[in-house]
């Protein structure tokens, strides 16, 4: 019942991609004359008067080898912003296909449609934070293309059950996105591994949390091979560029380091969560799997404006469904945490 060919939007199954010069010779030779570059160099170093590896092959690589996933099912983008547009832009006509949302949740899914003029229909999220199957269900038609989930969710830091993500899986014809930005915080498995079992699955995964590298703009799609193909032709020929190749290759060689972070931050959580918890003005702190959490102060306006007048930020989620009275807090660093929490103790609701 899944046919990826049919999902296409008929413009880019008959696309002839860009071919670029990278593309067309990438063997060793003397001479590179074939790309309009500077041939005399950069103010910076040489290096940069070249243009990047359009497919980011040592990067893939790296990434390859820690989450034991092939290159080829890896598609890398400037952030997971660009890996959630471009599957708008290969797969929904505008003005005529719909997408799917459980909101609360992400927002760039829906501007991402909007900007591309792609109708977004709301299956909102049960009193749990859980999808509700019944009314996406309902939601789908024959112009349904995508269906967004996140999890664990922004803003409401949960994970959503792995057997409900596994019924929208088996049961839609379209292409299930699962974005998991915040997998390393959580106690649950990724999907990546069951890509050969769900062709519509595509997970998105980021350098912009756990790993810390949020100004480099580097976001990863893993998907089928043909999926990820699709992703190649659309694709802008460089949209990783040079700089941001190098550093996370050398970010890529200290998972270690990476995974200390998430064991301290996901102990910082635990005790940010405790004694936020503990404060009078608090409400109620919501379960996290992520790096943040949803804290209820029933107020959430003058909390945030007291806050901001202490100079210090957080995200007021109270017009949002299902937040009302709600914060969102990333967990800062022991510092941040104990200024956030002697401003909130100062602050009568
Ligand atoms: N997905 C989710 C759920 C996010 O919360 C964010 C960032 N807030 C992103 C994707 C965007 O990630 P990137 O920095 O890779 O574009």
């Amino acid at each position: 019942m899944f046919n990826l060919d049919k999902l296409l939007r008929d413009n880019i199954r008959e696309l002839v991609p860009y071919s670029s010069a990278r593309d067309e010779f990438q063997g060793e030779a003397k001479v590179f004359i074939d790309a309009n570059e500077n041939s005399l160099g950069s103010p910076l170093t040489k290096w940069y008067n070249r243009y990047p590896d359009p497919h980011q092959h040592a990067v893939k690589a790296a990434i390859s080898r820690i989450k034991g996933i092939p290159p080829q099912h890896i598609f890398l983008g400037n952030g997971s912003d660009e890996c959630i547009d471009l599957l708008y832009r290969a797969f929904c006509v505008p003005g005529k296909d719909n997408v799917i949302i459980n909101p609360p949740t992400y927002g760039m899914y829906e501007v991402s449609a909007h900007i591309n003029d792609i109708e977004v229909r709301r299956a909102v999220l049960l009193d749990d934070f859980q999808l509700d199957l019944v009314h996406l269900e309902n939601l789908v038609d024959e112009h349904t293309k995508l269906i967004w989930i996140c999890s664990p969710n922004n803003p409401t830091a949960n994970s959503l059950n792995r057997q409900d993500i596994e019924i929208v899986l088996n049961n839609f014809p379209g292409l299930v996105v699962l974005d998991e930005a915040y997998i390393n915080f959580s106690r649950h498995k990724s999907f990546i591994q069951e890509l050969s079992d769900y062709p519509n699955l595509v997970v998105l995964q980021t350098m912009s949390k756990a790993w810390g590298l949020a100004g480099l703009r580097l976001g990863m799609a893993f998907a089928s091979e043909a999926i990820i193909d699709i992703y190649n032709k659309v694709k802008a020929p460089y949209n990783i560029s040079q700089a941001t190749q190098e550093l996370a290759l050398k970010a890529l060689e200290d998972v270690g380091q990476v995974n200390e972070m998430i064991r301290q931050l996901v102990t910082m959580r635990e005790q940010l969560s405790r004694d936020l918890a503990a404060l009078p003005a608090v409400q109620r702190v919501y379960p996290s799997d992520a790096n943040f959490l949803l804290v209820k102060v029933g107020n959430a306006r003058a909390a945030y404006q007291h806050l901001l007048d202490a100079g210090i930020v957080v995200r007021d989620r109270s017009k949002v469904e299902l937040c009302e009275g709600c914060l969102r807090i990333t967990v800062g660093t022991e510092r941040e945490n104990a200024e956030l929490l002697k401003s909130i103790k100062e602050w009568k609701a």
